[in-house]
């Protein structure tokens, strides 16, 4: 059993209302569970697949899931890049590997199933493009109606390309997400479609499973684990879960949350550096890492409460950086993301170079997106091919062989 506490002033709410905000102060809800009497094996886990339904018994879902085999992604071990840094424990989870290329699934797969759970036939989000693509390919297995909002011109073409062809109804707004995600938050209230947003706190429960899997794939707790941070509700997540995980009494340290912003975008950066109490919205983000183009991070207040509670940090990277490690990790180590994904090694890389973070320290990098959802920006990045004339003398005098 579950139900909704208020992050802030810890009212409670009984799990089948649905809400969005607390009710008495207006702040963010977090999922709760009555851990201390539950009886969890993690024995009796290990013998189920890795993905996000092994951890069941700490979701929120009572019946079947619509599920499309989330999770169970790849943890791949950065020797060469890491070598380069000087750092020997350096790994990458690869969320790129999830059925619509992101780690939004991990959130749909549970989001998607509490709709029907509470009677929801519709459900809407605004979206920079992976949160409608996820939100589409579940609401299709799910067989039922989905809406998202889109900032015009400022999603990547290939999440547009899977919100329309896995049938959600998109509609592009003049505007940037933070103003998409404020009206698709009234139009949800007022007409009672059901918000699948990370505001949803049934969503950041399919989320935390990330800590999981990188656990049960290390096994052990890493020093640090480092994500890129738009609306911060999957660096919550994965602090959440990872405190449930104390609480069962499974592990008796947390890592450092640390969250990497993109330099035209960093809210969260500020108010960790400048220790304040909450984030100054950016008015005007911007930045070529489109998923994390957010000025106003709904999940914030979680957030700085995970990198505080921590001892993590949280840093900025420029555009120029983003696309050099994006390039890197597809050179070097053969793992192809989307420009967002590549801001938490880049983040990485210059947090040792400044001495903030110690290269003996064992290290988990969320990569959060594939590679192919942005093929425009790679395109631009890189030379396209040699056309020739199709004989071998052509060739030959191509390849300067
Ligand atoms: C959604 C997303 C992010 C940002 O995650 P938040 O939970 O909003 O902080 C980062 N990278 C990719 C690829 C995403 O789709
Ligand atoms: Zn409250």
């Amino acid at each position: 059993m579950h139900h909704l506490t208020c992050v802030s002033c810890g009212a409670t709410f009984n799990a089948a209302q649905i809400l969005y905000q607390c009710p008495v102060c207006g702040h963010l809800l977090a999922v709760e569970y009555d851990l201390d009497r539950m009886e969890i094996d993690p024995r009796a886990w290990k013998e189920r697949p890795l993905s996000v339904w092994r951890y069941r018994e700490i979701l929120p879902v009572s019946g079947h899931p619509i599920t499309l085999q989330e999770g169970g992604t790849p943890l791949y071990h950065l020797k060469r890049m890491g070598a380069e840094m000087g750092i020997r424990e350096l790994y990458a989870k690869h969320e790129g590997m999830n059925p619509s290329g992101s780690f939004k699934d991990r959130g749909m797969t549970v989001g998607v199933s509490m709709a029907l759970q509470l009677g929801k036939n519709t459900v809407a989000c605004a979206s920079t493009g992976n949160t409608s693509a996820s939100l589409a390919v579940y609401a299709a297995k799910a067989g039922i109606h989905a809406v998202v909002l889109l900032p015009a011109g400022k999603v990547a073409l290939g999440k547009v390309a899977q919100a329309l062809i896995h049938g959600a109804e998109a509609i592009s707004i003049r505007g940037n997400f933070d103003q998409a995600l404020e009206m698709v938050h009234d139009l949800c209230r007022s007409h009672g479609l059901y918000l699948l947003n990370s505001i949803n706190p049934y969503r950041l429960e399919g989320q935390k499973t990330i800590g999981f899997e990188i656990l049960d794939q290390l096994g052990g707790v890493p020093d640090r684990i480092v994500l890129p941070v738009g609306n911060a509700g999957n660096i919550s997540a994965v602090h959440k879960g990872l405190k449930e995980y104390i609480t069962l009494g499974l592990i008796d340290t947390l890592p450092m949350m640390t969250g990497i912003q993109a330099e035209g975008s960093r809210p969260i950066v500020d108010a960790i550096q400048r220790g304040l109490p909450e984030v100054i919205p950016e008015r005007h983000p911007d930045t070529v890492a489109t998923a994390i183009r957010i000025g106003t991070p709904v999940n914030a207040e979680k957030a700085l409460a995970a990198i505080r509670q921590t001892g993590g940090t949280a840093e900025s990277v420029t555009d120029d950086e983003i696309l050099a490690m994006q390039k890197e990790l597809a050179r070097k180590e053969g793992i192809g993301v989307e420009p967002a994904s590549a801001a938490s090694v880049a983040g990485v890389k210059k947090l040792v170079e400044s001495g903030k973070i110690d290269r003996k320290e064992r290290i988990v990098c969320v990569v959060t997106g594939h590679l192919l959802k942005d093929p425009e920006t790679v395109v631009r990045q890189c030379k396209p091919p040699l056309e020739i004339d199709a004989d071998l003398r052509s060739l030959l005098s191509a390849l300067r062989l």
